[in-house]
């Protein structure tokens, strides 16, 4: 049987109970062998990060800890140019032969930026894609993708087949939790606590991370 493999990419700035809680769940609903957080080293859509890709895959480290059902994919640090998502599921697609089912994860509003995306029309025949709704972002499908969405999408896991090529969303606990809203409070010096894991927040506070004279 070949091994089911789900990747979460991100940049992860900083990992936060969204990401965790919704990458155990999806594990869960898809029997994954394997679910990797996939940090980004240079995010091509988005603000430059204001910490390194170090610091950001060091605090993944530390939300995971001794997390047996996650792992850590640091590929995309690994690479010199920009780390297009189709770079790296194609890599991934060739360590794991063309037959093992893989699924990329994303949230919502990630999803509905997809046509800004580097070849983001192959995306699918690479892995099936699997939207996490977030209760943080209720806008409507872009044109774009209303096709895709009514050609691609399975009613149920019952449907679910193949390597590659199917778009499932899945209940999963809305947490309206943000990389953006924590930044935001530990720039205003509020408290972030209970947002993210409490050894991410002392690597953050330890570090400066995220003061008004460190913001992005
Ligand atoms: P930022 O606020 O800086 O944009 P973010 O919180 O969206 O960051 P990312 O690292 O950009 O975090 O997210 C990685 C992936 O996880 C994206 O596909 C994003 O949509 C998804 N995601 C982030 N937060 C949540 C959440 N609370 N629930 C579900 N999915 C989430």
């Amino acid at each position: 049987m070949s091994r089911r493999i789900g990747l979460l990419g991100g940049t992860f700035n900083p990992v936060h109970f969204g990401h965790l809680r919704s990458a155990i769940e999806v594990r869960e609903r898809l029997a994954l062998d394997e679910l990797r957080l996939v940090p980004s080293a240079r995010p091509p859509h988005r603000e430059a990060p204001g910490v390194s890709a170090e610091q950001r895959l060091a605090m993944v480290h530390l939300a995971l800890g001794n997390t047996a059902e996650l792992q850590v994919d640091d590929r995309e640090l690994q690479r010199d140019k920009p780390s297009w998502t189709v770079d790296t599921l194609t890599s991934l697609r060739d360590e794991l032969g063309v037959e093992a089912p893989l699924f990329f994860i994303l949230g919502w509003d990630a999803f509905c930026g997809l046509p800004g995306w580097q070849r983001w029309q192959e995306l699918l025949e690479l892995a099936h894609l699997v939207i996490l709704q977030r209760p943080d972002f209720d806008q409507e499908a872009p044109e774009a993708l209303k096709d895709l969405l009514a050609a691609r999408t399975i009613a149920s896991l019952d449907a679910l087949q193949g390597p590659a090529g199917q778009i499932i969303t899945l209940e999963q606990t809305p947490l309206a939790i943000s990389a953006t809203q924590i930044r935001h409070l530990i720039g205003q010096g509020q408290s972030a606590r209970f947002l993210l894991p409490d050894p991410v927040l002392d690597y953050i506070h330890t570090h400066g991370l995220y003061r008004p004279d460190r913001q992005d």
